[in-house]
């Protein structure tokens, strides 16, 4: 067998081996076999890293920066990425598995983080309050807090990092990311650029090891200021308590069920598109996956044979052909899980009429493929509707009305997403106003941008990424009180 390539961590600008002298492998999921080796971070490479972290937050030429300039090094970081898209598409691919055509166009859209982020750091305001108080003048400043730990999932590594890296670095911070152990390649040639494009050393760093050894280590730090998680709900649950040991700000990007209604006043050939999207894009691997399909039971039995007809069509296989529709799941465990949730929801009586194991077709060779699954007869109060598979395996639920629709997509514990398809302007506002999700598309689905904020509500996280006000989960805000009298009255009162 052919030398697996050997990664190293990165950390204040240099790069290093694990001190503990042990590496994993990293497998590609289309052929199921190992292609690169993973340094197993622990607890002492996190202590190396948030030391360099805090080194260069706390002095050298990275606080000494002006936010005009650190601006200019996240524009010329989203240059470097504009140009390097296509390099780390691919080695994306590699790693986890996703398309070659989603990946090569999801980094070509990373750059507009980085030229969003880079253009608010100096547009970040302070106010002179008009304070109620003579010879007092009274402001406010928005401060960076120190060293924020970013952990990463492995189902879009280099844009949900991005989500973090971009606002925590335009407002200051410095930065230890630790990418999932699944995908960690991409990561790693990605610090690369942020070299390049200038920025000092030890203001972005990246541990690479397992959640619970790497990962809580470095949540636990006593040095991190902010953790910044997306993952799964029960490690959110463990970062959450962690993070509360060390009275940490958390933003938490966590899972989703998250409901597709279709109406009966829907454009039919669009809604089929529409749901297709939400499911099986990304082999389902999205935390707003589109899992539960409501449709009206008007047109039920319509809908769901022209998306049956429209999904078995996918074309399945080699994750970096652009013709590829739907690829493999990232990694075996996933795959197992989502082979155990099929039988889940066949043992609940679900109905399966599409796909419902591992596929079995030649072009998807000894990979990790699941087919396309569509369930029909799903209660609301199944295993199969409620919790998230994170594959591509839709639960289709019948409803009479629009009260019904409502009722059945907000019983969730989750709140992520939900996507809306009618004609009528007049329900797409009503039902987006009542539906609890942090995000709503209305006859779209799966659209994201720099500009949004995105975030759940209920149990699929807290706070919220991109937008304006994404930054503001970075920084902390101090009053500046200043007398201009020329005496200190009585210093028994509260002034
Ligand atoms: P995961 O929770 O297993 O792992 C996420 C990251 O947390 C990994 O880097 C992992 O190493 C680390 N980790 C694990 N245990 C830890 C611990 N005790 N302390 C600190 N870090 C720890 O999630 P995953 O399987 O990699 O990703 C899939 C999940 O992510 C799904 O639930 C999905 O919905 C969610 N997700 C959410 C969003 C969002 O924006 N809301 C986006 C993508 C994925």
């Amino acid at each position: 067998m052919s030398e697996l390539a050997k990664y190293q961590m990165y950390i204040g600008g240099e790069w290093v081996d694990p001190v503990g002298g042990e590496w994993f492998d990293s497998f590609n999921p289309y052929t199921g076999q190992p292609w690169a080796r993973m340094p197993r971070g622990g607890e002492a490479d996190v202590d190396r890293a948030v030391t360099a972290a805090d080194d260069a937050f706390s002095g050298g030429d990275w606080p000494a920066l002006s936010p005009s300039q650190r601006g200019a090094l996240l524009r010329r970081l989203g240059d470097l990425i504009a140009e390097n898209a296509q390099s780390l598409a691919e080695i994306e691919v590699r790693d986890n598995g996703k398309l070659i055509a989603e990946m090569a166009a999801q980094l070509s859209y990373v750059p507009q983080w980085y030229y969003y982020f880079g253009g608010l750091a100096d547009k970040i305001e302070g106010a002179v309050i008009p304070i109620d108080k003579p010879e007092t003048f009274n402001y406010t400043r928005h401060e960076p807090l120190g060293v924020v730990a970013a952990i990463s999932p492995w189902n879009s590594p280099l844009l949900l990092a991005t989500w973090k890296l971009a606002p925590a670095l335009a407002a200051g911070n410095t930065v230890v990311l630790k990418p999932s152990e699944f995908t960690s390649a991409s990561t790693l040639e990605f610090v690369k650029l942020f070299e390049q494009a200038g920025f000092p050393p030890g203001v972005v760093n990246i541990i690479t090891g397992f959640g619970h050894e790497a990962g809580a280590a470095l949540v636990s730090h006593p040095k991190v200021a902010k953790v910044a998680f997306t993952g799964g709900e029960m490690t959110g649950q463990k970062v959450y308590q962690a993070a509360a040991v060390g009275l940490k700000p958390v933003t938490l990007e966590l899972g989703g069920k998250s409901p597709n209604i279709v109406f009966d006043d829907t454009a039919m050939e669009n809604a089929v598109k529409g749901v297709i999207s939400g499911i099986f894009a990304a082999t389902g691997q999205t935390c707003i996956a589109g899992s539960r399909l409501l449709v009206q039971n008007s047109i039920h039995n319509e809908f769901v044979d022209r998306l049956v007809d429209f999904a078995a069509t996918a074309r399945m296989g080699d994750p970096q052909s652009m013709d590829t529709q739907v690829g493999p799941v990232t990694t075996l465990p996933q795959m197992e899980k989502i082979l155990g949730y099929i039988d889940i929801a066949k043992d609940e009586g679900a109905e399966c009429v599409l796909g419902g194991h591992r596929a079995q077709r030649p072009e998807c060779g000894e990979g990790w493929f699941v087919e396309p699954t569509v369930f029909t007869g799903v209660r609301n109060d199944m295993r199969i509707a409620r919790e998230e598979v994170f594959g591509p395996v839709l639960s289709v639920i019948p409803f009479d009305d629009e009260e019904d629709a409502i009722a059945i997509a907000n019983d969730n514990p989750y709140g992520l997403a939900a996507g809306v398809w009618t004609q009528s302007i007049k329900r797409a506002i009503e039902v987006s106003n009542r539906l609890q999700a942090g995000t709503v598309w209305v006859n779209t689905y799966r659209a994201v941008s720099y500009l949004s904020p995105f975030g759940g509500y209920k149990r699929s996280g807290l706070g919220r990424e991109s937008g304006k006000q994404a930054i503001m989960d970075y920084l902390q805000t101090k009053s500046v009180w200043i007398s201009t009298s020329d005496e200190v009255p009585n210093p028994f009162i509260l002034r």
